[in-house]
């Protein structure tokens, strides 16, 4: 009987891909997937490093297979991805949940056959965190999904903010070649997949260490050029090096949609310097507001981190002055979480937990309304959704995307998963908008 492997994904997009490749691995390995995790003879973990929380949840996913290892001996078990790839935390993982039969870093795609055949024969876990980029292109993937697809486009970041573990953990920054890139794109769009959402710590770095001069705006305007497909999007962009070219093709690409998602971290000059982010608070307002003017409709989401090392009170004021200016669409805030081997686990940190959770709550409460005041523009409007499937609540209900990424849910008796509809909005919400088919 065939082999079943389960695979839950954490993190980011970059890893949901990752695990799309791990999936076709296994498929052309003789495995089939398993519906849940009692079904199958191998569960993968792929990690996510980049706060604490995420890598908690690993140990408490351990934690459960560990009683189905008792009922099924056969079962394997590893762990993949970004938080493996650290040294201390695949010691770690080994030396605490002794049962775990294969660690595995972000490197280790190409080598997946092989690292599971030798951790299926000895009783030790098998550790891969070899920092070794070669074998990744050509490799199989399983897409998740029949009309959207992800697409990498560089890997790694060179960034290194003092805050952040992904230059650790994803390694120097890798473009792939703008033949395989548009290749794979092309293949998509004759496969039926409507939508492309480019992935890249920094997409704008994307180029940079090819040979010639290729830039991120020349591979969206090839990607333009695709029949079939009806939507590029990308993620993410780093204000430091956002060119009017690319705001310019954005505008322009009639594919191309019109959503920046434009991480800015913090509002005060001082804090962003202490983060090694390269930018001032001028800058980002300055480019946002470019951003706006040139392209009629746009969106823009941001990240923001509360309570980093050293934040004080005024700090959070020129963040939160920052969320009012910038008038962001959403943005996803999180309490700053100190990891290890980053330069700003160091800093002198002297807020409370408790605060930064105030200023959090204080900051989402702006970041809400204007959410919300937003999408009250949009009332009467009419937008043009890909439809993703039913809403979970109520069957009778479509939910979709429009270009500018905002979720809307419209009544319709049959499931229009997969099309292209356009919906008069009829009703906004803080989170998503209501609206209803016009053709
Ligand atoms: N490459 C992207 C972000 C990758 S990490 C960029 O440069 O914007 C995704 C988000 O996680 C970041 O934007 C940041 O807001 C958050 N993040 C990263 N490290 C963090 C840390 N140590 N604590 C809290 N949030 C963090
Ligand atoms: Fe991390 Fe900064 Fe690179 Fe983004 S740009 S992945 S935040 S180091």
């Amino acid at each position: 009987m065939d082999k079943r492997y389960y695979i839950v994904t954490l993190g980011c997009q970059m890893n949901e891909h990752d695990s799309e490749v791990m999936a076709a691995i296994l498929d052309n390995t003789g495995y089939i997937s398993a519906a849940a995790p009692e079904e199958a003879d191998l569960i993968i973990i792929n990690t996510c490093a980049v706060r604490k929380k995420p890598e908690d949840k690993v140990a408490s996913l351990l934690g459960k297979y560990a009683a189905l290892k008792e009922s099924n001996r056969n079962l394997m078990i590893a762990v993949g991805g970004c938080m493996s790839q650290q040294e201390e935390a695949a010691k770690y993982i080994r030396s605490r949940f002794h049962y775990v039969d294969l660690v595995f870093g972000t490197h280790a795609l190409p080598r997946l056959p092989d690292l599971l055949e030798q951790a299926g024969g000895q009783r030790d876990t098998v550790i891969d965190i070899e920092e070794d980029y070669s074998g990744r292109e050509g490799l199989p993937v399983a897409h998740s999904g029949t009309f959207k697809a992800w697409l990498p486009i560089i890997y790694g970041c060179n960034n290194y903010c003092s805050y952040c573990v992904v230059p650790s953990v994803r390694g120097r920054e890798r473009s792939r070649t703008l033949e395989d890139i548009v290749t794979e794109a092309a293949d998509l769009s004759r496969r039926g997949y409507l939508e492309l959402t480019l992935l890249g710590q920094n997409v704008n770095s994307y180029g940079q260490d090819l040979p010639g001069a290729v830039t991120f705006s020349d591979l969206l305007a090839e990607l333009n050029r695709i029949d079939g497909l009806a939507r590029i999007r990308f993620m993410t962009s780093h204000p430091k090096d956002l060119s009017d070219q690319l705001i310019e093709i954005v505008r322009d690409g009639d594919k191309i949609c019109e959503h920046f998602h434009l991480p800015v971290q913090s509002g005060s000059n001082r804090i962003l310097e202490k983060m090694n982010r390269r930018y001032t608070r001028e800058h980002y307002l300055n480019l946002a507001g470019k951003i706006k003017e040139t392209i009629e409709g746009v969106s823009i989401t941001s990240d923001i981190i509360i309570g980093f090392p050293g934040e004080e009170e005024k700090d959070f004021l020129a963040t939160a002055d920052l969320v009012e200016k910038a008038r962001f669409d959403n943005a996803f805030s999180f309490i700053y979480s100190p990891r290890k081997k980053t330069a700003a686990a160091s800093y002198p940190d002297n807020t409370t937990y408790r605060e930064k959770e105030l200023r959090l709550q204080r900051l989402n409460e702006i970041q809400h309304r204007i959410s919300k005041e937003l999408n009250d523009l949009l009332t009467d409007r009419v937008v043009e959704l890909l439809v993703e499937g039913p809403s979970k609540n109520d069957p009778e209900v479509q939910a979709g995307r429009t270009r500018t990424n905002k979720l809307v849910h419209f009544r319709s008796t049959t499931d229009r998963t997969g099309e292209l509809v356009r919906v008069k909005i009829t009703e906004a919400r803080t989170w998503n908008l209501v609206g209803e088919p016009v053709d």
